[in-house]
């Protein structure tokens, strides 16, 4: 369980994490959730002990994790890829690695198995393909059998197969009731992975919840109904709407169906009866999962293309990716810092 209270973190005058709160529970893969720039690292950061925050805690099982005994044992994690030494073979860099640590031996080939890299667990690290790189990393997470998992944007740059293996891997963690916690910009990567998401957004909180809690949150919801009677069904819902109601927009469709949004299809349903229009089907639409994560983060993302156009050009001062304005669902290999 890792458990983040009020955390809070500055860089001069910038604000990258600001008041979180949220808690990862074992045996869920839990995504954190939020556009390039929203804190996500730093809070990741702040989680293994590599920053210090201005304000508030961050817990590995109850405990802060400069004083966890044998980290290893205790948390995996995967922040940067090929932060390896590129002379090493694969096998000699986990060796390095579990005696450090007071590991058995044993374990570096079976951390290599249980990744794929076996075969090539005796050729240098510094040749690795960027996938291979993700694995031997995620095998080094994996070398004490640690209980919570960390992983930063773990899929980026990978080819569809490695996402996949990844993908498989964390739902596989989870379910043997580890604690894991992965950071992805991509909702739909998110949706694929996680059963529960922490969003944030300019270093805040905006939803911590299940990926359904999300979607059925999101405000973009729509209903289609069709009816023989669709000029006086569209008169009565637009009827509803007052000052202080939930806005009610209708508009037809090019096959005659109407969409509905801000009102539930029960609603609906309910006015059709008391009117005594003939509804013919009634159908909520879900938003995509896409849509409701660039709604809950609209506000965020606006704020750093703002900022991003008052930036004066010249060198990164941070050492961390770019950030981008725009939250896009690219696929993993144009999207990415990371991709070759
Ligand atoms: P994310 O991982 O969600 O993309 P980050 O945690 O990397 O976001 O960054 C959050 C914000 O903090 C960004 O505006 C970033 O530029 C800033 N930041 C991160 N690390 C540093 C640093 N070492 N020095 C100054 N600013 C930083």
């Amino acid at each position: 369980m890792i458990e983040v209270h009020d955390l809070s973190k500055r860089y001069g005058d910038q604000t990258a994490v600001d008041h979180l709160t949220f808690t990862v529970r074992p045996g869920l893969v839990t995504g954190f959730l939020g556009p390039n720039g929203a804190g996500k690292s730093t809070t990741m950061r702040l989680i293994l002990g590599l920053d210090r925050p201005n304000s508030g805690t961050a817990t590995i099982g109850g405990v802060a994790y400069h004083a966890l005994r044998e980290p290893l044992r205790k948390v995996g994690a995967l922040l940067e890829a090929r932060a390896v030494h590129t002379g090493r073979s694969a096998y000699n860099h986990l060796l390095c690695l579990a005696q450090s640590q007071g590991l058995p031996r044993g374990r570096v080939s079976e951390v290599l198995a249980l990744v794929g890299l076996t075969e090539v667990a005796r050729k240098r690290a510094g040749g690795f393909s960027l996938g291979m790189g993700q694995r031997l990393g995620i095998a080094a997470a994996l070398l004490g059998d640690p209980q919570v998992l960390i992983l930063d944007e773990p899929v980026n740059g990978l080819d569809p197969e490695g996402v996949l293996w990844i993908r498989n891997l964390m739902k596989a963690l989870a379910a043997s009731g580890k604690t894991i916690f992965v950071s992805s910009h991509l909702m739909s990567e998110m949706a694929q992975t996680a059963d529960h998401l922490v969003v944030i957004g300019r270093g805040r909180l905006i939803a911590d919840e299940s990926v359904e809690a999300v979607i059925a949150r999101s405000s973009g919801q729509s209903v289609l109904v069709r009816t023989p009677q669709p000029a006086q069904l569209a008169k009565e819902l637009e009827r509803a709407n007052g000052p202080d109601t939930t806005p009610v927009t209708v508009t037809t469709a090019a096959d005659g169906a109407l969409m509905v949004q801000g009102m539930t299809a029960p609603e609906i349903g309910e006015k059709a009866s008391a009117a005594r229009v003939v509804l013919h089907e009634l159908t909520p639409q879900r938003a995509s999962l896409e849509e409701a994560f660039m709604e809950l983060t609209r506000e965020s993302v606006e704020y750093h293309a703002a900022q991003d156009l008052t930036a004066a050009p010249g060198p990164a001062t941070t050492g961390s990716p770019s950030p981008s304005p725009t939250v896009q669902d690219a696929p993993p290999s144009a999207g990415s810092e990371a991709a070759e």
